[in-house]
């Protein structure tokens, strides 16, 4: 058939729009149609000569209007914090009302502060005053912003890091108005290196976990009590961006994040952290210290502009109230991280039994979010028969989609990041991708 002819076999708009049926504004729908039947005389003009339905293709279209693009996924990479997958999964039992007394003093019927709700809950776990903002990048650009803006501020050589998604230290000091001060070098950074930047522009001295990365070796940077005592000494804050932010200690669980206590206690001024890395909560970003300094954040402008949504306060609110009363089975980070070999050994067995030709492999859980490579946790894997790429592309397709793992040529599930009872629809997609 020639090219002309096949253009002349499409339907008209109006003609496809009335047989695809209502359920939709019409405009939306004559919308639609038209990129349907853009898209057919593309395929006309590369050379196709089999077209598709041109309806089915509409009422594709139509139908994925109505079904929500963010959806629920099985995890069973192992990686806690998966940084595309949302990072922290939220507490259950997280929700506001309709209408809640987010700004509302409901002792006093005045106007409250909607980050009263966090405040005393940071307080009573980091014995300082906190304020609550977007992520940990704006906490880090407002601290900057309001403690460095046309002054300096002195970082060392070895923490000028990019975090992900192009968000570097540098970049955002730039645009904070604060002049970058770099001492040191890669590898090593002595509280001496600080101590000979400062002048009479130096506005704080910053210490960045390097949480992404780790440098072997010959390496060396200075501790936060030798910051701390240089700061005191010139009356310069320090200011510690410690990233992941863990409130518990982890090390019985092999982690060895430093927590925001450990850092304060060790006389950093100001601190800043993320909310759904080891946190385990909403993306946030917190900042805590000295009550001056935190009071001169919160009035800046830009905390208006950086502040958080009452779903938000929400689901913080509770996550800080369950590590605050040590409930970390609540908490799905803190349960995640606490799931032993020998448990997970057992789910693993399970799930084999349940899939053919499945084998159960000691490996390793990544902590992620941000955090290094080195920080795995012990696990059992499940792997399975068949082509892995193959099979990767199906569970990932499938409804839930499942994201596994690929390591050499096999596919490997791991349950700790998977709920127990995702467990049986997990072995039902299996089978049916296998
Ligand atoms: C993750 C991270 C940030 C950014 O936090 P977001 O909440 O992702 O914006 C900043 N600094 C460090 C050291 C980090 O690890």
């Amino acid at each position: 058939m020639r090219i002309e002819e096949l253009f002349r076999l499409l339907p008209s708009v109006d003609e496809l729009v009335s047989r695809a049926g209502g359920g939709v504004p019409h405009e939306l729908a004559v919308q639609e149609c038209r990129a349907v039947l853009e898209e057919l005389r593309a395929m006309i003009r590369a050379g196709e000569k089999t077209l598709p339905d041109p309806l089915t293709l509409l009422q594709d279209r139509l139908q994925a209007l109505g079904r929500s693009s963010l959806q629920r996924v099985i995890n069973a990479t192992g990686v806690v914090l998966h940084t595309n997958l949302g990072r922290a999964p939220l507490t259950e039992s997280a929700t506001t009302g309709w209408y809640s007394n987010l700004e509302y003093d409901l002792g006093t019927g005045r106007r409250g502060k909607r980050d009263s709700h966090t405040a005393s809950l940071l307080e009573r776990l980091l014995g300082v005053p906190g304020i609550v903002v977007n992520n940990g990048a704006a906490a880090v650009f407002l601290a900057l912003h309001e403690l460095a803006a046309g002054g300096e501020v002195i970082v060392s050589r070895g923490e000028l890091v990019e975090i992900g998604d192009g968000f570097r230290i540098p970049d955002i000091m730039a645009r904070s108005g604060a002049v970058l001060v770099e001492v040191g070098t890669t590898n090593r950074t002595r509280v001496e290196d600080y101590e000979r930047a400062i002048t009479e522009r130096t506005r704080l001295l910053m210490r960045v976990h390097p949480s992404n990365f780790r440098i072997q070796g010959f390496t060396g940077r200075a501790s936060i009590e030798e910051l701390a005592a240089l700061g005191k000494a010139r009356g310069v804050p320090v200011y510690e961006d410690l990233g992941s932010g863990s409130l518990a200690d982890l090390t019985p669980f092999g982690v060895t994040e430093p927590t925001v206590q450990s850092s304060l206690r060790a006389g950093a001024d100001l601190v800043s952290f993320s909310g759904d890395k080891l946190l385990g909560g909403p993306q946030a970003g917190v900042l805590a210290g000295r009550e001056d300094l935190v009071h001169r954040l919160r009035r800046n402008p830009m905390f208006r502009a950086l502040r958080v949504d009452k779903l938000v306060i929400a689901a913080l609110e509770t996550s800080l109230r369950h590590i605050l009363l040590q409930e970390w089975q609540a908490l799905p980070v803190m349960r995640m991280i606490r799931l032993t070999a020998e448990e997970l050994k057992a789910r693993a067995e399970g799930l084999a039994a349940a899939v053919e030709g499945a084998s159960v492999v000691p490996g390793h859980s990544l902590l992620g979010g941000g955090s290094t490579p080195e920080q795995v946790l012990p696990t059992w894997l499940v792997a399975l028969p068949g082509q892995a790429a193959e099979l990767e592309r199906k569970l990932r397709g499938g409804e839930p989609a499942v994201i596994a793992r690929i390591e050499g040529d096999r596919l490997l599930l791991d349950l700790r990041t998977v709920r127990p009872e995702e467990e049986a629809e997990l072995a039902e997609a299996i089978r049916k991708a296998l």
